[in-house]
């Protein structure tokens, strides 16, 4: 190929943009993304010739060098992995392929601020590189091609970067550096090697910097031809535990999840049995940007006897732990099978169950702690992936029961943090149901009409206010044998909380009440099911409920946000006889209006919206004139 002038994709230029004006700060990431990659190109020779070991051409040892050119204000990445062919250099350096970094660039909003703290939650990659440099230039070779289908990618990093083919005799990528002016601090061995120390000492393969000596005779540092490895090249997860400080433990987590922040908690085992395994599984402090993302995948990775097999998020963890990031190393997969059997496999599943069931325990370990602070951390983690968390309850049946004592939820006796456990622990002497009320804010929820009884009585009621509720109640019928009850479906029913002459009194109301009742049915028939007397209001003078196992209002106002069409069936309008403004309707010369006001306050104070507005205010209006 001649040379070639090619233009960035869009995306590259706006993250082009984004790096070299949000991450000044932390200049030195590129190393870590540059010998990151050097590594992956590595883990994909050394996958690739498990098939075809002709791949390692005449040198099977996989390592990554480092030098710097102290005249030429050079920095050059070497390695001697997998390399690029000139089309995948176009392909791979010029358009970014990830859907998800793509959706997340399409989302920016251009406020600096912000995008300069995302970035930083997504790999910044090759174009980091840019931050210290003005002039990039990439020389790459692909295992297995002749040495004449060599490439050399350059650019400065703006709108386009050039591509050529040439004769390289050395298998593998050779990133080089200009650096800006400005960026000299780089050229020194000591510098690179702290940052390699901080970021990559993990890497499990050699990186190689040349050897820097004193020398007498010329009396100053100088570069020797030795090239002496600078990391500890060990995996760390295959390092015993009591060798391994914190302070590592939560640079590899940064390391493997860009992650500026350390992760909540993790925990590292060693698993023997049927299928034998090392698992270092770690859970964020914070939510990722694109935690909402089902398809995101690479949270976990599988390697087999320390060799890179696949990232294949949903083979190694279910979909609701999509958040946990990690290793897991298995002493006995075969290495020579597809990705695509290995999904399929026995063992893989097993490693899935094995590590799922780890996580839930880590969950279990900071939420059933007596420690306030390892309280916090859960309700913590609760703020953040509680949603997410509340997926499994649904999917993954085999751990049903220990995800349900996970939920956390806020009732009228605490704004957050209630535990099913802690409301079954709390309930009323003759208490069967676990009451709870969907709505869509939480205010709404807390002045709902609907649990103004449960409230006189002192029962709690769970106020379930996130649009997964309904989702997750659709799976969630009972907890420790007690029913969940919506206070909002069905007759009120506290059964031996009522006491006899409550009851009693509340049928000789339905009686006396009786004619009423019919008019108001009669003057709502197209809009209610059902006009009965109830004793579930205190202050408000109506509500609206549904029939068991109907919809509620609130499940089919989401679905009709959704753009989904919700089934369509009436609610029954439940009325306090003892309020003011119900006591008014016998006889009233306005009963009709005032039947209709009636129903569209309860349907407004559930947060529903009225079909004809100006309708009710012209009522009202005739009300207050009147
Ligand atoms: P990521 O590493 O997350 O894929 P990068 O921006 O770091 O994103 O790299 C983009 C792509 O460029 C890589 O996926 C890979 O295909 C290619 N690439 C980068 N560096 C190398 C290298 N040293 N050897 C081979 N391919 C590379
Ligand atoms: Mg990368």
């Amino acid at each position: 190929m001649d040379k070639q002038t090619l233009s960035f994709q869009a995306e590259v230029k706006q993250i082009l943009h984004l790096v070299t004006h949000s991450l000044y700060s932390n200049k030195e990431i590129f190393l870590r993304e540059l010998v990151s990659n050097a590594s992956d190109a590595c883990d994909k020779l050394r996958f690739e010739a498990l098939n075809n070991a002709a791949l390692f051409e005449d040198a099977p040892n996989l390592e990554v060098r480092v030098s710097f050119d102290a005249e030429a204000k050079t920095i050059t990445i070497a390695d001697n992995g997998i390399g690029l062919s000139a089309d995948e250099a176009v392909a791979n350096l010029g358009t970014i392929a990830k859907s998800g970094t793509r959706e997340f660039m399409a989302a920016l909003d251009g406020d600096k601020k912000k995008d300069a703290q995302l970035i930083g939650q997504f790999g910044v990659g090759f174009y980091s590189g840019f931050i210290v440099a003005d002039r990039i230039s990439v020389e790459s070779r692909r295992a297995g091609l002749p040495a004449e289908q060599g490439v050399r990618w350059s650019s400065e990093g703006s709108g386009d970067f050039e591509v050529e083919t040439i004769t390289r005799a050395q298998r593998g990528t050779s990133v080089t550096l200009h650096l800006r002016e400005g960026e000299e601090e780089f050229l020194n061995g000591w510098k690179l090697k702290s940052v390699i120390g901080k970021y990559s000492d993990h890497i499990s393969l050699p990186i190689l910097m040349q050897k820097e000596e004193w020398d007498a005779e010329a009396q100053k540092q100088v570069v020797r031809e030795e090239w002496v490895p600078v990391n500890k090249a060990a995996a760390l997860w295959t390092r015993s535990k009591s060798d391994i400080t914190a302070d590592e433990y939560t640079e590899f987590y940064k390391q493997i999840s860009y992650d500026t922040e350390a992760p909540l908690a993790y925990t590292h085992n060693r698993v023997e049995g049927r299928s034998e395994y090392t698992q270092l599984l770690y859970i964020p402090a914070k939510a990722p940007f694109d935690l909402w993302n089902r398809d995101k995948r690479g949270g976990v990775k599988l390697y087999v006897k320390r060799v890179f097999i696949m990232d294949d998020a949903e083979a190694l963890m279910p979909v609701y732990l999509r958040f946990v990031k990690g290793v897991i190393d298995s002493a006995d997969l075969p290495l020579n099978v597809s990705r695509e059997l290995l999904q399929e496999s026995r063992d893989v599943k097993a490693i899935r169950e094995g590590s799922t069931k780890r996580v839930l325990s880590m969950l279990e370990g900071l939420a059933d702690n007596e420690d306030a602070a390892e309280k916090a951390r859960y309700a913590a983690f609760w703020n953040d992936f509680g949603v997410v968390l509340k997926e499994g309850v649904g999917e993954d049946h085999a751990n049903h029961e220990r995800l349900t004592k996970l939920l956390r939820f806020a009732s009228t006796q605490a704004d957050e943090g209630v535990s099913l456990t802690d409301y079954v622990a709390r309930m009323k002497e003759g208490q069967e149901a676990i009451y709870y009320i969907t709505a869509d804010s939480m205010a709404a929820a807390k002045s709902s009409p609907q649990i103004e009884i449960f409230r006189k009585k002192g029962i709690e009621v769970l106020l379930l206010i996130d649009r997964v509720d309904e989702w997750l109640l659709s799976h969630l019928h009972e907890f420790d044998g007690k029913a969940l009850q919506s206070v909002a479906k069905g007759a009120v029913d506290l059964g031996s909380l009522q006491d006899e002459a409550e009851k009693k009194q509340a049928e000789e109301t339905a009686t006396t009440f009786k004619p009423v009742l019919d008019r108001l049915k009669e003057a709502l028939k197209d809009r209610a099911k059902d006009v009965r007397v109830t004793t579930r209001l205190v202050d408000s003078p109506a509500c609206l409920v549904v029939e068991e196992g109907d919809m509620s209002g609130h499940l089919a106002r989401l679905l009709k946000q959704a753009g989904q069409s919700a089934p369509k069936s009436l609610p029954t309008l439940e009325v306090n006889a003892d309020h003011a403004l119900v006591k008014r309707l016998d006889g009233n010369a306005h009963f009709e209006d005032l039947a209709h006001i009636l129903f569209d306050q309860a349907l407004l104070a559930e947060g529903g919206q009225l079909e004809d507005p100006a309708a009710y205010v012209k009522r009202v209006n005739a009300l207050l004139v009147g």
